[in-house]
């Protein structure tokens, strides 16, 4: 039985407003060569301009990845000729990149564990080949985009290891606001380096699977390349040190070429750049900008507000809802009822088809505001999802949506009283049932007499009711 080793290469496009050697706008999407200009169009004479903010964001990262910084880093030309690549070098950082070492914690089944990181660098992204109908076109808007590099020693053994740790630094690199990290849309993109073993021995030799663009292809890429590697090995086979890409719809992965070494990109000194020299306090400075992490985050969940680690732990997982729940919670003030909507409604509501990402459709104030119209007795749990519907990415308030759809609840307990008869007629023998001492009849009854009145009913009023009916009859 073979062991798998994996060290994993992270690309992560940084979202500055401008790309990183010219003004040009960093925005995905946009008409195909929209954001270009001569510099990131690769035109002969033309001078790079560093954008300090790209510098920042990666010592941020590396800050919040334990990483040495360097207080003095240099950039390096990578040469090698491709369509997407129109300089024919990459403008990147080789032997002194802008942060070293460090370690990220990931969490998986409980538990803690550690994967080192080797370096953090920077360097400008590639523009994008457009394949359709037999034909290659070329967009440049993401050429010159800030891409960092993120590259880890091989201390991961599994593909779930590999996943629960790209979650941990998906995370962070959120939090700290370095990259809206959208693997959908590529700004988060991951190179897999997998060898073979069997226990105690070396590790074998490594091939690297590039561009997987989600989580689960990360995963099946993982699976599929080990059992290609153990099967090579168990029929006395060697492995190839290669470059491989994985056809996500098929499944499949291909072999793309030869590795390359360091030595055939003929790295040298960029001239047209200074290096980049950090002071101390300039350091200390960005060290101090990082927002509050989720450690952080969730002693305060537990500790100040209350909560369960259980939901500090779910609350936190994503930055954006961690955001939506102190904003809610800061004017709403019973934090467990804020939790437990996000957990359910919110979370529910925000899942994108095919995507670890949730997307959040409402404010905080606006959530405050729903909660508190749940809370007192202006419209119940059922009919807050219509009033979700209604604002979710809209400009309507809650309470306007409530009176436009009519969803106020139902407290007059005299109409009330009779759709809930009407209910106990229809529906006699849950009705016997409950007399006769089964009270889990009693949330049926309640369903219907909801469903009845198009949730507009107080629930709990319900309850009474049929309580009421039922025991005096
Ligand atoms: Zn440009």
């Amino acid at each position: 039985m073979y062991e798998m080793t994996l060290g994993l290469e992270i690309h992560c496009e940084l979202k500055t407003e401008s790309k990183i050697f010219c003004g040009c706008r960093n925005e995905f999407g946009g008409e195909p060569n929209t954001h270009c200009c001569p510099v990131c169009s690769g035109f002969p004479g033309v001078m790079p301009v560093l954008n300090e903010k790209a510098v920042e964001y990666t010592v941020r990262t590396g800050l919040a990845l334990n990483c040495e910084i360097s207080r003095y880093s240099k950039w390096d030309r990578k040469n090698y000729f491709y369509p997407d690549l129109p300089k024919a070098w990459q403008t990147s950082q080789y032997d002194l990149p802008l942060c070293k070492g460090g370690f990220v914690e990931y969490e998986l089944d409980g538990k803690i564990k550690t994967v080192r990181i080797n370096r953090i660098h920077l360097e400008e992204d590639a523009g994008k080949l457009l394949h359709e109908g037999g034909v290659s076109r070329i967009d440049y808007n993401r050429s010159g985009v800030p891409l960092m590099e993120i590259v880890t020693e091989p201390d991961l053994h599994s593909e779930a290891e590999a996943v629960a740790f790209l979650d941990g630094l998906k995370s962070v690199l959120k939090y700290i606001g370095v990259s809206d990290v959208k693997m959908q849309e590529g700004s988060l993109r991951c190179d897999v380096n997998l060898s073979v073993a069997k226990p105690g021995q070396k590790l074998g030799t490594r091939t690297e699977t590039k561009n997987l663009n989600s989580f689960s292809a990360v995963k099946r890429s993982i699976l599929f390349e080990y059992d290609r590697q153990c099967g090579v090995l168990n029929a006395g086979g060697t492995i190839t040190q290669e470059t491989r890409r994985w056809d996500d719809n098929k499944s499949v992965g291909y072999s793309m070429r030869g590795k390359e070494d360091a030595h055939d990109y003929r790295y040298f000194p960029e001239p047209d750049l200074m290096p980049v020299v950090l002071s101390g306090e300039k350091i200390e400075e960005i060290r101090k900008a990082i927002p509050r992490l989720k450690k952080e985050r969730i002693a305060i969940y537990t500790e100040k507000l209350g909560l369960p680690l259980y939901d500090a732990r779910i609350l936190t997982a994503d930055k954006d809802i961690a955001d939506l729940f102190e904003g809610t919670a800061a004017v709403f003030k019973n934090p467990k009822k804020a939790s437990n909507y996000i957990m359910s409604e919110i979370m529910r509501k925000g899942k994108r088809e095919g995507s670890e990402d949730v997307e959040i459709g409402v404010s905080p104030a606006a959530l405050a505001e729903i909660l508190t119209l749940i809370d007192s007795g202006v419209i119940s749990l059922a009919a807050s999802k219509d009033v979700l519907d209604a604002v979710w990415n809209g400009a309507e308030s809650p309470l306007a949506a409530v009176e436009r759809l009519g969803l106020r609840q139902n407290s007059d307990s005299g109409e009330l009283e009779s759709a809930v008869k009407e209910v106990i007629a229809a529906n006699a023998s849950a009705a016997e049932q409950y007399k006769a001492g089964n009270q889990k009849v009693a949330a049926f009854l309640v369903g219907q007499v909801m469903k009845a009145t198009k949730g507009k009913s107080n629930p709990k009023l319900v309850g009474e009711l049929i309580e009421k009916l039922l025991k005096t009859n």
